[in-house]
């Protein structure tokens, strides 16, 4: 087996804010098919040591940004993990990024520093025998470490992947020497950005290669509109950044097998499903299709927009049934729209098992996001038969087909694409899912469609070690 290290903020099913955890937590298995043998480097969050228990410590640092840390090694949940246990970091409440106020905690740059420092330690000197040919670095937690390398004098291939380019990992410039950081790199030309430190910029500047989730998204982050104000930087390296889409775990998420839900292998065995989700949200029965939405509650996401469009979907017997948490405002907002409502219903909170039978019950999934670089909830709906309605935007654009008449004639169409994400168009597809739905044939073809579109690894895991050669080969 070759040797790479990904270096991540979470993984699921340790930590998980979003699809970053899922992606990193299923590369491993994916690319194992691929000869590669990864290992993943995190932060010793509570969970993450919990679920590890007593395993050896490959190496100390007496002080790691302000107290001892040691790196541990061992198995959880089938992953082979590096994890690093620094207390004064990571040894506290809240979420990975967040208080339990909801506020960045003020030493996050501190914290994703100390990860990175432990990355290019071990790609210097090893850890217990073990040294990866590759770092695959991901967001701007793990976009430090080319610039320790450097410094250290280590010219080991590093690959960054943008999962988000809208979290830049800002600093204060006075940081700079705290995090270890040299002063010669804090130029525009280098991890300088408008006066800050940006981790994220460190990487996209130094990292050997770049990637993103999608194809579409990495045209898209060189543009203005969804570059966030490093499109120039991404413009630079244009030549050294690829798409690749995200696959999904398709073991953990068979809805043959699934335990979360009564397992189906065809449309048709989603009707149980489908009942005891209206129960489980007191949702009346209607006429129309039962959508849902599994998401955060950020502007990102379009369900401000989604919240407006809504008549044109209750009006016509549809029903929706959303999970999400987040944004105050956006909570507050859907919450009352859901109020003395037998048509809308939310719940908010972060409940992994109930978004499995929201899935599984749902005909339909609605993602109208602003962007999305991949996107993980069509993939699962598409999975699960909830035939996704989604912006024409990131890897939206690259999952869906769109169920105009050619491909519905062509019998190929799985979901439906809405463009421009206004609220005009949105409350239009919305009437077109419920005219699809009412045609009970035509829907079930749509939902096998969907069942049947590949969303796992097959073309994206040889797809990535093509690129780990390329990244190595380019260090060389
Ligand atoms: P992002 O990473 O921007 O949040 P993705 O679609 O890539 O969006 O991934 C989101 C992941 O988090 C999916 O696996 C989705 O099912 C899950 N998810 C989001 N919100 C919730 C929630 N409230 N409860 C359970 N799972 C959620």
């Amino acid at each position: 087996m070759r040797a790479a290290l990904a270096v991540a903020s979470e993984c699921a099913p340790l930590v998980k804010t979003g699809g970053l955890a899922d992606v990193v937590g299923a590369l491993p298995a994916a690319l194992a098919r691929e000869g590669w043998g990864l290992r993943i480097l995190l932060p010793g969050y509570r969970e993450v040591l919990a679920a590890l228990g007593e395993v050896p410590v490959l190496f100390e640092e007496a002080d790691l940004f302000g107290g001892p840390a040691r790196l541990r090694a061992g198995r959880a949940a089938g992953l082979e993990l590096l994890v690093l246990e620094a207390p004064h970091l990571y040894d506290r409440g809240g979420s990975p990024y967040l208080d339990e106020r909801g506020h960045d905690w003020p030493d996050n740059p501190e914290r994703f520093a100390a990860l990175c420092w432990i990355a290019a330690r071990v790609a210097a000197e090893g850890a217990g025998g073990w040294r990866p040919e590759i770092l695959h670095l991901h967001d701007w937690q793990a976009a430090l470490v080319p610039v320790y390398l450097r410094a250290r004098g280590v010219a080991a291939p590093t690959l960054l992947t943008i999962h988000n380019i809208a979290f830049h990992g800002l600093a204060p410039a006075d940081r700079l020497e705290r995090l270890r950081l040299p002063a010669e790199g804090f130029t525009p030309e280098g991890f300088e950005y408008y006066g800050h430190i940006s981790a994220l910029k460190a990487g996209l500047v130094h990292a050997t290669r770049l990637s993103t989730v999608s194809p579409t998204y990495a045209r898209e982050l060189q543009t203005p509109d969804y570059g966030m104000g490093l499109d120039g930087v991404i413009r630079a390296r244009a030549g050294h950044l690829v798409g690749i889409l995200n696959g999904i775990d398709t073991r953990a998420w068979d809805p043959a097998t699934d335990p979360a839900i009564r397992p189906f292998r065809s449309p048709a065995g989603k009707a149980a499903n489908r009942a005891a989700l209206l129960r489980e949200f007191g949702l009346g029965e209607g006429e129309g299709p039962l959508c849902v939405v599994i998401s955060r509650l950020s502007d990102q996401k379009g369900l401000d927009l989604l919240l407006r469009a809504l008549p044109a979907l209750t009006d016509r017997g549809g029903r929706l049934a959303l999970l999400g948490t987040g944004d105050r405002g956006l909570e507050e907002a859907w919450l009352r729209a859901a109020e003395g409502s037998d048509r809308v219903a939310v719940r908010i909170g972060y409940d992994e098992a109930l978004s499995h039978r929201m899935f599984a019950g749902g005909d339909a999934v609605l993602v109208p996001s602003r962007f999305e670089p991949c996107g993980l909830t069509q993939l699962y709906g598409l999975r699960y038969g909830a035939v996704p309605l989604v912006a024409l935007t990131g890897g939206l654009a690259d999952t869906i087909i769109n169920a105009n008449d050619a491909a519905l004639k062509a019998g190929v169409a799985t979901g439906l694409q809405v463009h421009p994400l206004t609220v005009d168009a949105l409350a239009a597809a919305l009437i077109r899912l419920c005219e699809l739905y009412a045609d009970r044939a035509l829907w079930a073809r749509l939902q096998r469609n969907a069942m049947r579109h590949p969303v796992g690894w097959e073309a994206s895991a040889p797809a990535y070690a093509a690129l780990y050669e390329r990244t190595i080969a380019a260090a060389g």
